[in-house]
């Protein structure tokens, strides 16, 4: 069902930097998308053995325009914000973090941590919103069992299910395990665009075949998805949802903007260390510099116009 085909968005491996880099499956953006509903970046990570990966540890570092959400599937992350906020990210658990006009924090795995596993994500926020004050929520959904599939809905609503955090934007986010050979049909928000990010597993999304790390877009217009999946393990994959994004996004390193000149005022603000961002508390090392500008302005995305 639905106006259009559902498209197959390949990952690119990207080196998160540092002595010793993660590399990330980066599917949002990318040149053929920019965003899905407000969801504007999609990190995929792992399994990785931190023995051999060195796990993540990301110096303090800023954030504007969006909310991170992280969400893992294996391992544990310690946070710390300008809020004030001391977290610890495990799997099942949802932390979303508004960084509006300012927030900087840290994210460093656990030393209890053998494997690191899961998804970071960015959501834009809208421009009435977009310097809307620092804040930090978390929620930990109840896994919810449909025939074929368990289903942990950590923003907006499915299956039944709805998570009580706060988003600008209508919204979905959700993990999904299906049984070997199993297909489940789930409704949908016609008003809605969706992805579907595979972890493991070969998964159907109305019939087009994704395997681990693609992510699947499905435009507006459909009022049921059907995930099957095609292997004989279970599968994971994480659903994401929202209403088109319509505004023009300027993103670059850590900030959403919406022109140029609100970039280059961002990157000012965290160089001279600005109360826009505050101080983290308790990271036992520098903050990250901001790289140099490009010399060319910075060009607004948008999702390409529909074919
Ligand atoms: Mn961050």
């Amino acid at each position: 069902m639905g106006d259009t085909e559902v498209e197959i968005l390949t990952a690119r491996d990207v080196p998160l930097g540092g002595p010793r880099a993660m590399t990330v499956r980066r599917t949002l953006p990318q040149r053929s998308r920019t965003l899905i509903g407000a969801w504007c970046f999609a990190d995929h990570y792992g399994p990785d053995r931190v023995a051999d990966s060195g796990g993540m540890d990301v110096a303090p570092h800023p954030h504007t325009g969006l909310q991170t959400v992280s969400w893992l599937f294996s391992g544990e992350i310690e946070h710390r914000d300008s809020l004030g906020t001391h977290a610890f990210v495990r799997p099942g658990e949802l932390n979303l973090m508004t960084g509006g006009h300012g927030i900087a924090h840290t994210e460093v795995s656990t030393p209890d941590t053998t494997v690191l596993h899961g998804v970071q994500l960015w959501v834009a926020l809208p421009d009435e919103h977009r310097h809307a004050p620092r804040d930090f929520q978390h929620h930990a959904p109840k896994p919810l069992r449909v025939d074929g599939a368990d289903i942990r809905v950590f923003l907006g609503t499915l299956a039944g299910d709805a998570s009580p955090v706060r988003t600008f934007t209508p919204l979905l986010g959700a993990e999904l395990l299906i049984d070997p050979g199993a297909s489940v049909t789930l409704d949908v928000d016609p008003a809605f665009e969706h992805g579907l990010l595979v972890d493991q597993g070969d998964v159907r999304l109305d019939g087009t075949l994704l395997r681990p790390a693609e992510l699947g877009y499905a435009g507006t217009g459909r009022t049921t998805l059907t995930l099957a999946n095609d292997s004989a393990e279970r599968a994971r994959a994480v659903l994401l949802g929202g209403t088109p994004f319509e505004e023009e996004i300027i993103m670059w390193w850590n900030f959403i903007g919406r022109s140029h000149e609100d970039i280059v005022e961002a990157r000012e603000e965290w160089e001279k260390a600005s109360a826009r961002f505050g101080e983290v508390e308790g990271y036992p090392g520098d903050r990250l510099p901001a790289p140099a500008l490009p010399n060319a302005r910075i060009a607004p995305r948008k999702n390409p116009a529909r074919r």
